[in-house]
């Protein structure tokens, strides 16, 4: 019998807000412990939250980037349960009416394929504290600053059919928020993470299969392990004849496997109810155009340019658009120099992400701002300095603040291009090595490299090799 896997993914985005969701504390990562808190965060009685207008407006940005609805009135309710780090007794999230629902996004596969994935909803919840369990012996501390820190949980259809397009799907949520600006994505400090609803049904089944829902994964590769083992256990249970529970579960990457943390059945009733210290959430037309008008071009527009308009290689406009950043510098080499994207394309792709690797760096500490590399690259354009000489500025510059303009002169690099002075080069090399002359004229015409890198040898790198080239050419034959 052959299966097939169900997946779903809930994603959970911290939004890159100043201060929290209901109260005016920071939301600054790595703060010392309990700092980040307010009497609101801390579950204080007689408090009252207030909504953080930044938080919605990112909802509403992503929902719009996802083709979703934008509901004019939404709800938010209290999620009723006990853990030592939520210290009001419920976290205040929303249920039946989520600000975003039924959107969908395109993800594309290795094979190049495409797939639409439905968004069924992502609402406004705030995140719960932290316990930490190896600060003291036999004891747990509680680190709050975390408390009521804005999230985004983003919530898939079971439209997702393997772990390589959970991975697809996670990873294109990912450049979205990003490319958003409505959060840091960053995954180590938690900031991006998601659970993954996973089932299998026999083909051609049309019911679900029971699921199982694996928590709190933090990268594209351990969602697809998670998901295949988590695949190959169902199956092998089924198999044998044995039901699959429907649990939470937990996977743990030293052993790559998953593990039960709690069944439904001893799950919370959460007793979900409107929260009455919180008004509807109500959100006008003319609110929701201001937004759409300030989104940014996103990644498949992106990439729609840069090969059309740009005409640079598809492969090439993919791998600049990946990373948001990345194209932001390319588009500002592009202001100062538009004879050439290709060539930007180039040196971003090769010069400039060797940099970023050998240093573990991100291209916004890269030591060469976009203005330098286009003067740079407007001398190699322009025939002033050949590629070899720009590639030893350019590894100049990681360490100067001098533009190629102020290098090329007071290093005297300028490309020689007056055909006398080569002359004179081509001259003496053939007269020192009349037997390649001789050979060359004896029809073996690979000789011709090896003479105009002796001509080059004597300009110290400066001549135009094309130059060389022709000029070589026309003094062996005359
Ligand atoms: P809950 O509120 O209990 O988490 P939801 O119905 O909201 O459950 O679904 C949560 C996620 O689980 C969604 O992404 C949904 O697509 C996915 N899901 C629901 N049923 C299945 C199933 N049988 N197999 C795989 N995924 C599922
Ligand atoms: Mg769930």
């Amino acid at each position: 019998m052959s299966w097939e896997t169900v997946i779903g993914l809930e994603i959970h985005v911290q939004l890159d807000t100043k201060s929290k969701i209901f109260s005016g504390a920071s939301t600054t990562y790595g703060a010392e412990q309990n700092t980040n808190t307010s009497p609101v965060d801390l579950g204080y009685p007689g408090v009252l939250p207030v909504l953080n207008k930044d938080a919605v407006m990112m909802a509403i940005k992503f929902g719009l980037a996802v083709d979703a609805e934008i509901s004019r009135r939404s709800i938010f309710a209290r999620k009723n349960y006990f853990y030592p780090d939520l210290p009001k007794g419920y976290q205040i999230s929303q249920y039946e009416l989520p600000i975003v629902h039924t959107g969908s996004l395109e993800i594309r596969l290795n094979d190049g394929s495409k797939k639409v994935v439905g968004i069924t909803r992502a609402h406004l919840e705030e995140d719960a504290g932290k316990s930490i369990h190896d600060k003291f012996a036999n004891e747990t501390a509680i680190d709050l600053n975390r408390a009521g820190t804005p999230l985004l949980e983003i919530v898939s259809e079971p439209d997702i059919r393997s772990a390589e397009e959970a991975s697809a799907y996670m990873q294109k949520i990912h450049q979205l928020v990003r490319y958003l600006k409505i959060s840091d994505g960053n995954m180590q400090e938690g900031s991006f993470r998601c659970d993954a609803n996973v089932s299998v049904r026999p083909s051609g089944q049309n019911e679900l299969g029971t699921r199982t829902e694996v928590k709190n994964i933090n990268s594209f590769r351990f969602v697809e392990n998670a998901i295949n083992y988590e695949v190959e256990r169902q199956i092998d249970r089924l198999e044998d004849g044995d039901e699959v529970a429907q649990e939470t579960r937990l996977y743990d990457p030293e052993r790559d496997e998953t593990r039960p943390m709690r069944s439904k059945e001893e799950a919370n009733d959460y007793r979900y109810f409107p929260d009455p210290d919180l008004l509807p959430l109500e959100i006008d037309d003319e609110t929701i155009e201001e937004i759409r008008k300030s989104l940014p071009e996103l990644f498949d527009a992106k990439v729609k340019r840069y090969t059309e308009v740009l005409k640079i290689k598809e492969n090439d406009a993919e791998e600049i658009a990946r990373n948001m950043q990345v194209a932001e510098y390319f588009e500002a080499i592009l202001e100062n120099f538009n004879h050439d994207a290709q060539l930007i394309s180039n040196w971003i792709l090769s010069e400039v992400i060797a940099v970023l690797n050998r240093e573990s760096i991100e291209i916004n500490a890269f030591q060469i701002e976009p203005s330098r590399l286009a003067s740079l690259l407007s001398r190699i354009h322009d025939n002033t300095i050949s590629s070899t000489i720009a590639k030893d500025l350019f590894n100049q510059m990681l360490s100067s603040d001098e533009t190629a303009d102020e290098m090329i002169e007071k290093q005297g690099l300028e490309q020689i291009t007056d055909e006398d002075s080569i002359s004179q080069f081509v001259t003496e090399v053939l007269d020192e090595f009349s037997e390649q002359k001789d050979q060359y004229l004896a029809g073996k015409e690979q000789v011709l490299g090896f003479l105009v890198g002796q001509v080059m040898k004597r300009s110290k790198g400066k001549a135009n090799p094309k130059l060389v080239n022709e000029l070589i050419i026309r003094q062996i034959k005359r």
